[in-house]
């Protein structure tokens, strides 16, 4: 069995070497470990290991967690389906909501956010490769849901996520995540001020960093297999 060090220096270990072969430098991408179905304290061990962002895709268990771990200083990001009645829980306990795909819960997290927090860090989920089963907007919606942020008072739009179609073709993993980067510069040419390109997991963070990623989300390779 691998301890958290030695799971958490191989992941940082691919990050700087996908950095590298991209000709990037490894402060440019972002580290998330997903702590879904992870015990609190695999969260503090980690924490004290140097991390401080942690995601989360249910909400109750979220919750939970964060009641449990009060005394440390953690950045919470949201990256899981969001129901509408969930909104005002979620705008009030996260600094990140990365899986805003609708203009309802966009609005919503916007009125909900408390006025005495910073403005709520917000990805818009693109369904890239429009595969009808999952959650995110399509790339049109992504435009207008980007514009219409600009005007919401607790929103601050940070970029995009997305979480590609699995496939053991290379090219055609690359070429997904590549369209997402493409997305994000339209976003940017457009004159928004985004700066996070949330993408790549356990299995792909080597073909994310390389399409440019800027924030990739671990799991299984860092936390270990989930409990169920
Ligand atoms: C679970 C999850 C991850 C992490 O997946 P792993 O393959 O375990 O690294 C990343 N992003 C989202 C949105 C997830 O739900």
């Amino acid at each position: 069995m691998k301890t958290s060090l030695e799971r958490l220096k191989f992941v940082r270990h691919r990050i700087e070497k996908a950095c590298i072969t991209a000709g990037r430098q490894s402060h440019q991408v972002s580290l998330l470990a997903v702590s879904k179905k992870q015990p609190s304290e695999k969260i503090r061990i980690f924490n004290k290991l140097g991390l401080s962002s942690f995601g989360e895709n249910k909400l109750q268990e979220a919750l939970q967690k964060q009641r449990e771990l009060t005394d440390l200083d953690l950045e919470w990001h949201f990256i899981g389906a969001i129901q509408s009645n969930k909104t005002r829980e979620i705008a009030e306990n996260f600094n990140w909501v990365q899986s805003v795909d609708r203009l309802k819960v966009l609005n919503r997290l916007s009125t909900q956010r408390p006025e005495q927090l910073d403005p709520l860090n917000i990805c818009l989920q693109v369904n890239i490769d429009r595969e009808p089963q999952k959650a995110g907007a399509s790339p049109e919606e992504i435009m207008q849901l980007a514009e219409i942020s600009e005007g919401l008072a607790n929103i601050r739009l940070r970029g995009l996520m997305a979480i590609p179609r699995m496939t053991n073709v290379p090219e055609e993993q690359h070429l997904s995540f590549k369209k997402v980067r493409m997305l994000f510069d339209r976003l940017a040419k457009a004159g928004h001020d985004v700066d996070t390109l949330s993408m790549g997991m356990s299995s792909d963070l080597e073909i994310a960093i390389a399409e440019g990623s800027t924030m990739v989300r671990i799991g299984t390779d860092l936390l270990g297999i989930r409990e169920t």
